[in-house]
């Protein structure tokens, strides 16, 4: 296939490395040299054992860290020139992260967390927000506990408000690092659904760490990071 007949590329790395307390008698690099290009729509596993650094590739495609060298472009910016205040305003209009622990306000209700990056973005609430959020909640099911204090709900639930939240800005990119690690297998079914409806419905290109492997299995593709390198980036067995 030509190269102009594939889907855009939402993420693309090259070269990039990462080190750890660079300068240090503790200095180690963790990310040898990893070059992966994710395309638009692209529904995505990462996995491989604990320390390999799935969680350091994730920062890093997610514009929380930098690389100590290569280059990461994320939605076709290339973001090394940029700096924090950029790197921000682009994580805030198209990434979105859900993380193992949910990271949720427990004393704001659930709506209210949903509508957090709104307010991040706008600077204050209006009516087109809460109907954006109540949507995602009605989406993830959750629209009888809206107005419950985050902190009273239960894991599973817990987890579902973060998808929405993550959801909220519409990002063109999702990254989930083992979003169901610390879920029972109903409630992680529930939250895997629900990422693969948003990546049906809305295109959303999804990178999921996992540990479980049926899980993995039911993602278009997979990337195995192994010793800092990805050693696999291929389609999931029909
Ligand atoms: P994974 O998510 O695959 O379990 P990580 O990316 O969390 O792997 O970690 C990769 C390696 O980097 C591990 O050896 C870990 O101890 C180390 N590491 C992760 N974060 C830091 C940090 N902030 N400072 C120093 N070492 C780190
Ligand atoms: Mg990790």
């Amino acid at each position: 296939m030509a190269e102009s007949d594939l889907a855009p590329a939402v993420v693309q790395l090259q070269g990039v490395r990462k080190a750890y307390n660079v300068g240090t008698d503790f200095e180690s690099e963790v990310l040898h040299g990893i070059d992966l290009t994710v395309r638009r729509g692209e529904f995505c596993a990462v996995v491989g054992p604990s320390g390999s650094g799935k969680s350091t590739l994730l920062n890093i495609v997610g514009l929380l860290d930098r690389p100590t060298s290569g280059t990461v472009e994320v939605c076709g910016e290339p973001t090394t020139l940029l700096g924090d205040a950029a790197l921000t305003r682009l994580r805030g209009h198209s990434i979105g992260f859900v993380f193992q622990y949910h990271h949720l306000i427990t004393a704001f209700t659930a709506l209210e967390n949903v509508m957090m990056p709104l307010l991040g973005a706008a600077g204050r609430a209006d009516d087109s927000m809460r109907i954006r959020a109540e949507a995602l909640m009605a989406s993830v099911g959750l629209t009888p506990w809206q107005d419950h204090l985050a902190g009273k709900l239960s894991g599973g639930q817990q987890q579902r408000v973060s998808v929405a939240r993550a959801l909220v800005m519409n990002p063109a990119l999702l990254l989930a690092d083992e979003p169901t690690g610390n879920l029972d297998t109903q409630s992680a079914e529930a939250v895997f659904s629900l990422l693969r409806s948003m990546n049906a419905e809305h295109g959303t290109t999804v990178l999921f760490v996992t540990h479980n492997a049926a899980l993995a299995q039911r993602c278009d593709r997979t990337i195995e990071v192994v010793d800092g390198q990805v050693t696999g980036a291929h389609p999931a067995p029909p």
